[in-house]
């Protein structure tokens, strides 16, 4: 059996069991990831981390995969060469449109897994005007599912370790070595100014940061710790733990509420 939806017939796709059953939408983005990573990296990851997830997953389990939206929202890479975004609305009526033929297909579950901190937003939004205006079940999976590291990263990486940095860098390094260029990989930490409660990149009181007002490579982490072999330990850690999420929405149900 098939997970990539597309390689199906419709008349397929029509007669698919869907009681059970989820179909996931990857999503990217095409930006900047420092000078020594793609700027395809997070619809390689993505993309890459479904793939091996799905072909793990045990028959039973009803799921079948999109081809990815490949761009994302950026605009916080806004300045540097490479950076290809689509603005919040274009984002939001792409998924809502693809949503429909997920609905109207006769499908009653959609995931969206992203590979890109900046389209959380828009994602989760999406989701809700998708679960009330189509009736789908509907479910994000962000990023950090797939690069919480199995190994000991410092506490600086662990904060402000959050794009192109040790374990992207890592991911990318075990499935693409050939479009990485470790001679050119930087470390960088943002100095953020600290404030109590701490207004920071991310969390209950954030700034609506861009890259190129923190660093000056587009990198924020140290890109030099990254190894084949901790991307490695990376997809297999993201193998187990999304299989287990996309096994269990696709029995989800709404309970009945009295
Ligand atoms: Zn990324």
């Amino acid at each position: 059996m098939t997970r990539h939806l597309h390689h199906l017939s419709w008349t397929q796709i029509r007669d698919l069991p869907k009681n059970e059953g989820v179909v996931i939408l990857p999503v990217g983005a095409i930006e900047q990831h420092g000078p020594h990573l793609p700027v395809w990296t997070d619809t390689l990851l993505v993309t890459e981390v479904l793939n091996q997830t799905l072909a793990a997953l045990s028959a039973e389990v009803q799921a079948w995969a999109l081809p990815p939206v490949t761009y994302g929202k950026s605009n916080e890479h806004t300045g540097f060469a490479g950076t290809f975004s689509l603005s919040a609305a274009t984002l939001n009526a792409v998924l809502l449109d693809i949503a429909k033929g997920v609905a109207a297909s006769g499908f009653r579950r959609l995931v969206f897994i992203n590979g890109h901190g900046g389209n959380m937003a828009v994602l989760d939004a999406a989701a809700r005007d998708i679960r009330a205006e189509t009736g789908l079940m509907t479910f994000c999976l962000h990023p950090h599912l797939y690069v919480e590291p199995p190994f000991a990263i410092s506490d600086n990486e662990r904060r402000l370790g959050f794009h192109a940095g040790e374990l992207e860098t890592s991911l990318v390094l075990a499935l693409t070595p050939d479009l990485v260029d470790m001679s050119q990989a930087p470390t960088h930490f943002a100095q953020f100014p600290v404030s109590a409660p701490p207004l920071f990149f991310f969390g209950a009181a954030s700034a609506a940061w861009l890259s190129r007002d923190w660093s000056s490579t587009g990198v924020f982490g140290d890109a030099t710790l990254g190894t084949a072999e901790k991307g490695q330990q990376l997809l297999a850690a993201a193998k187990v733990r999304l299989g287990q999420l996309i096994a269990d929405i696709s029995r989800f149900e709404i309970p009945t509420i009295a």
